[in-house]
């Protein structure tokens, strides 16, 4: 085998190394002494749809398209898959240049094409056919003896903790054991398999493991299940195949959820129609979707309550007041997206006849005094579209992303379920994306050792092609990591 890539979705150094240390991660630590590692810095915002398809073009998301796991039709929900990438993926360069290739759970990979070897796929897979060959995957499943699993089904729940740690567990060994049977069916010269137990795990018991109690080391936990897969994986390379480990984007704690569209209402830069403006009206007197469910509980409803599904519940909360609400001639500004989006609203621009830089100077003035319950200042960064992105697509993209408390806090899509500025945690996840991922590369191509400086993560296409002696091409962002 030339490249082995090993993904480790959620992956960070600033968890690793110290368990490293600890001896906790052996055949981490042993590629972490023999290759050159460092941080990958990911795409604004630190997400795993856009990270990925990054990971597998060289290019930004102003370039391949993919801005978040959403489309972008405003008031339409649905999921961005691999046909929504504009620029070739490395499954299709690879199989062009005649390299013999596997593909194992890389996420954004659905809907699978014919390619010079296999492929399974990953999350946020559709419906129909995920391999390829077609028949790969019933093959697969008779000869493992199991199914297997694109994602997980028992959502985390404070008091279920067993069933969401048995079934990430399950879905990991479902993951491991197909990359292992089709590493073993024939010699390859590229092999990539992305694990994700590893942010399941981060998303889940991250305060868990800031108490250190009764769940506590669930994240070790997962960082060992995909060492011993490493550890097995790394029998099908030999001293001639150079093995790159990756990761989407880093991780820390999670605080609780900032409610943008609320700070926008107050200030006068979301308008509601004349229609929802009662609605609106008992919103911000405290008429909201969260007291309307205390209240079911209290009249004994909450079995009904607990019983429909987390999607149902939501749906709920948010359409008390949502998007169809809004007067979109008046609206200057709304976020949309989960981790603080902003998107300039173009028909308000129109209608009034406004400049879209005045604008957006004017939100981002209004969005620094964003401020928590306490008086602190709540956004700490705001990059600008062009500050992140540069390409054809940069308009399909938010205008705007604003690093919420140092990554400490994610927004609320569309409407809260209060009408707070601060939301507690209203989902079951204590653990959020940072911008730091990270990376090891080990072989002969590598010649640096140990820590090394901050690369890109658009750096992993351009890095395998430099390998197989395959031309970059100019379009691509990154440069080979060496
Ligand atoms: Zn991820």
């Amino acid at each position: 085998m030339k490249v082995l890539i090993v993904g480790i979705d959620g992956g960070t150094y600033d968890l690793i190394e110290p368990w490293v240390k600890r001896g906790e991660l052996p055949t981490l630590g042993k590629m972490m002494k023999d290759g050159m590692w460092g941080n990958l810095i990911t795409t604004y915002p630190p997400l795993t749809g856009p990270a990925w398809v990054s990971m597998t073009t060289g290019c930004n998301p102003g370039k391949h398209g993919v801005f978040d796991f959403m489309a972008p039709e405003i008031g339409k929900v649905r999921i961005n898959n691999a046909s929504a990438v504009k620029v070739p993926k490395l499954w299709e360069i690879l199989s062009e240049n005649n390299v013999r290739l596997g593909f194992v759970n890389v996420p954004m990979t659905y809907p699978p094409v014919k390619v010079n070897g296999y492929m399974i796929t990953g999350i946020m897979s559709g419906k129909g056919d995920i391999s390829y060959p077609p028949t790969l995957k019933t093959e697969l499943e008779t000869a493992i003896g199991r199914n297997y699993k694109v994602g997980i089904e028992v959502p985390p729940q404070k008091g279920r903790e067993e069933g969401h740690i048995k079934e990430i567990h399950d879905w990991h060994d479902s993951i491991s054991k197909s990359a292992l049977y089709v590493l073993q069916k024939e010699p390859l010269d590229f092999f990539m398999v992305v694990f994700n137990i590893t942010d399941a795990a981060s998303h889940s018991y991250y305060e868990n493991m800031e108490n250190d109690d009764e769940y506590g080391s669930e994240i070790l936990k997962s960082y060992q299940v995909v060492d011993q897969s490493l550890n097995e994986i790394l029998k099908f390379a030999g001293p001639e195949t150079n093995t790159l480990l990756v990761s989407d984007h880093g991780f820390g704690p999670l605080r609780g959820m900032i409610n943008i569209n609320n700070f926008l209402v107050k200030r006068g830069i979301i308008k509601f129609r004349k229609k929802a403006r009662f609605k609106n009206f008992l919103f911000q007197h405290g008429i909201t979707p969260k007291n309307l469910y205390n209240l079911m509980k209290k009249l004994k409803l909450a079995g009904l309550a607990r019983s429909a599904s987390q999607e149902k519940r939501g749906k709920v909360l948010s359409s008390f007041l949502g998007f169809s609400d809004i007067d979109m001639d008046q609206t200057l500004a709304y976020s949309r997206g989960h981790v603080g989006q902003i998107h300039i609203n173009r028909q308000a621009l129109e209608k009034n006849k406004l400049d879209l830089l005045e604008v957006r100077e004017k939100v981002i003035r209004e969005l620094f005094q964003m401020k928590d319950p306490h008086g602190k200042v709540i956004t700490s960064q705001i990059l600008t579209r062009e500050e992140m992105y540069n390409g054809p697509f940069i308009d399909m993209g938010p205008d705007m992303f604003i690093v919420l408390d140092d990554y400490n806090y994610i927004a609320y899509p569309l409407f809260a379920a209060d009408n707070k500025i601060v939301t507690k945690h209203i989902i079951n996840r204590s653990g959020t994306h940072r911008m730091n991922g990270m990376f090891l590369g080990r072989g002969p191509y590598f010649h640096d050792q140990g820590r090394t400086s901050d690369r890109k993560i658009t750096d992993i296409t351009p890095t395998v092609l430099d390998i197989l002696g395959i031309n970059i091409p100019d379009y691509m962002d990154g440069k080979p990591i060496k």
